[in-house]
């Protein structure tokens, strides 16, 4: 399939079967398997999976734009998709022939969803201090501990699990393992906030001596995370473009319908000019994301323009998405628009893939070391 036209199916896959459901989402509602299956027809579930493996063997700049189409409607529903996507595509790189065609079909077919897990309850930032054990045993591989905070985590069939090998605190000892969220070692539960998350799935895992197979062996596995968070910082961006640029567009059409004081909304200055602050800082933060996914695309370093333009994106979506629902009144609330649901989203992407106090940092440290530095 050309990438045109699986961006023209995933759009009004989005527009149609997503929007219809997504207002249920905002109400504590989560996705039917149906849809999820409808999805992955589309194709969604192996974007960058090649082809020989069974999907579309799309580029990183497809995925991007389907994150864009899907997060305009709801981000949980576009995060849960290319977090199970990634790790289809994360099977293709790493895993034996053996376990990729034991678990590949299922997340091509929208049989289960998948997710990565780092984050536990003692720890988020600080990758390096998780205390989820792997040991090797007699009969394989077994993992003990606790995972929290993950896309998908409460419905989740299969998860790349990050565990320590050696000691705690070692990043260079942490080992990425495949783990079959089915079995009796594993036990999946909700993770539930005011912010309803339905359709991402957020949720958390305990492992009790699981079995589970080594797909990223210690000394690889931390650095193979600070490669792919690049793309992840990168879509997570596009994505806050994408709906900060629905909610623009939701309140410029109910602008110019709705009347005030004898005439529609758009024709009060007052009323235009938050408008036309938010377009101006999303076009600003989408330069930023086009040049990251440029870098990305082309295999370059995008440390630095990754953490930039997931800054600029989730505080342009955080600062614009309130005045946005503000420029509706009371309706911007009611479910049938996107304000509520992108309103959170734009505050847990603040927190996804690297919270943004860290990445302020990430920028500082590399800018003032860095070739961008101009006394430099
Ligand atoms: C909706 C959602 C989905 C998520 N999905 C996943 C997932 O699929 N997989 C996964 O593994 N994790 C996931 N996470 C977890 C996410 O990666 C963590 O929330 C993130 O790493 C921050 O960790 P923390 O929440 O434990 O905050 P902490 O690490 O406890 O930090 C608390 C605050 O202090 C700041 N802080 C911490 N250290 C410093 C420092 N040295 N200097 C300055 N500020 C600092 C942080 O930025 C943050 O603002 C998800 C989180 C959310 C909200």
């Amino acid at each position: 399939m050309s990438e045109a036209a699986f961006l023209a199916r995933v759009r009004a896959f989005a527009e149609g079967s997503v929007a219809r459901a997504a207002p249920g989402w905002s109400l504590g509602g989560a996705p039917d398997p149906v849809l999820w299956q409808e999805a992955a027809a589309h194709g969604l579930t192996g974007i960058t999976t090649p082809q020989e493996n069974g999907g579309l063997g799309l580029s990183f700049n497809a995925l991007v734009d389907a994150c864009e189409a899907l997060a305009a409607v709801d981000f949980g529903f576009a995060m849960a998709l290319i977090n199970t996507q990634n790790v289809g595509a994360r099977l293709c790189l790493s895993a034996t022939d053996a376990l990729r065609d034991a678990y590949l079909p299922r997340i091509l077919s929208g049989e289960i969803s998948a997710c990565t897990a780092l984050t536990e309850p003692g720890t988020g930032t600080d990758f390096a201090a998780i205390s989820t054990r792997a040991a090797e045993t007699e009969d394989g591989w077994r993992i003990t501990g606790e995972k929290t905070w993950i896309v998908n985590g409460r419905h989740a069939g299969l998860a790349v699990v990050f565990a320590q090998c050696g000691t705690v605190g070692d990043a260079g000892s942490i080992g990425g393992f495949l783990v079959d969220l089915a079995q009796p070692g594993a036990r999946r539960s909700a993770l539930t906030s005011g912010f309803a998350q339905g359709s991402m799935g957020t949720g958390s895992f305990t492992l009790t001596d699981a079995q589970a197979q080594p797909l990223l062996p210690p000394g690889t596995a931390f650095k193979s995370i600070l490669t792919e968070i690049n793309a992840a910082r990168t879509y997570v961006a596009a994505m806050c473009n994408a709906m900060l640029g629905a909610a623009i567009a939701e309140a410029a059409d109910y602008g110019a319908e709705r009347q005030s004081f004898g005439k529609p909304l758009n024709q009060q200055a007052a009323w235009r000019q938050p408008l036309g602050s938010a377009q101006t800082d999303l076009a600003a933060s989408q330069a930023l994301t086009s040049r990251a996914v440029a870098l990305i695309a082309t295999g370059q370093d995008a440390q630095l323009t990754a953490a930039q333009a997931k800054i600029a994106a989730t505080e342009a979506a955080q600062r614009h998405i309130p005045a946005m629902l503000h420029a509706m009144g009371a309706a911007g609330l009611l479910p049938h628009y996107p304000f509520t649901r992108h309103l959170a989203a734009s505050q847990m992407a603040g927190f996804t893939d690297g919270a943004t106090s860290i990445l302020r940092d990430r920028v500082a440290r590399l800018t003032r070391a860095g070739a961008d530095n101009p006394k430099r």
